[in-house]
């Protein structure tokens, strides 16, 4: 996003229903991660990450409008096509989603960040990529989140490294090239308690910190326990449903 200095009230952008509900929205929620940082005692705000996955490029021009600065998506191919047609826009793009070796080459072509890191290989696939990239377009280093599991049964599965394979990933990332171990992302555990899981991943970023003092980015809380995840230290948070509305289902 350029800043314009102008003020990014929803107002101020788009004249069509579909604007001025994403705006209200909008505001709903940055309302309600301020008050969770204020409530928090925290002086920082946390990074907001719209998802728009299944919703249309439109939506993300008019949440550009808007203000929005920083996108996540959850599969390459969608990803792709929405980054393509939108390269107009000076916006951010975070990678999401479980994401196969094959396509870290596409995903290096437009993503600030991948959240996703799960295994060694993907690291070494991500790093390739990047570096070719960087040859060719100079683009920056790669953002990578580590997402570790805060699952207590290893069966349930929300996707994620175990916590005891998080420093082993971590120290692949700082040395690779092309890349920049940014911190850890996790989803909570359906049906658990959100506070406990982001109390739990809040202990894990902080071991992790110990080695990679740099390693601060602790992406955690969507649509439903963004408050959990503020009050936790979340320094990302990733929203999508109560900014777009409900997804269509998947078949
Ligand atoms: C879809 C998704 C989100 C956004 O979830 P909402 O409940 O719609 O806010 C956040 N994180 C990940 C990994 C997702 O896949």
């Amino acid at each position: 996003m350029t800043s314009t200095g102008h003020d990014h009230r929803p107002q101020a952008a788009g004249g069509d229903a579909r604007t001025a509900e994403l705006a209200g929205r909008l505001e709903v929620v940055r309302s309600r991660i301020e008050a969770a940082a204020a409530a928090a005692g925290r002086s920082d705000v946390p990074q907001l990450i719209v998802v728009t996955k299944f919703h249309p490029a439109a939506d993300v021009r008019r949440l550009a409008a808007l203000g929005v600065g920083d996108f996540g998506e959850n599969r390459d191919q969608e990803a792709a096509s929405k980054t393509a047609e939108l390269a107009d826009l000076e916006v951010r793009w975070h990678f999401i989603g479980q994401l196969q070796s094959n396509k870290a080459k596409s995903v290096a072509k437009y993503a600030a960040s991948v959240q996703s890191i799960d295994r060694p290989q993907l690291v070494d696939a991500l790093s390739k990529a990047v570096a070719r990239e960087q040859d060719s377009t100079g683009r920056s280093d790669l953002d990578c989140f580590v997402q570790v599991s805060l699952e207590d049964d290893a069966g349930a599965h929300r996707g994620g490294a175990a916590p005891a394979d998080v420093e082993l990933l971590a120290a692949r990332i700082e040395s690779a090239i092309g890349l920049r171990l940014a911190g850890l992302m996790a989803v909570a555990p359906l049906g658990a308690d959100p506070e406990a899981a982001f109390n739990k991943l809040a202990a894990i970023s902080e071991a992790l910190r110990v080695a990679h003092p740099a390693a601060a980015g602790i992406s955690a809380g969507m649509s439903q326990d963004l408050e959990a995840a503020v009050k936790f230290g979340a320094t990302h948070l990733r929203i999508g449903s109560d900014i777009l509305g409900s997804r269509p289902a998947v078949g």
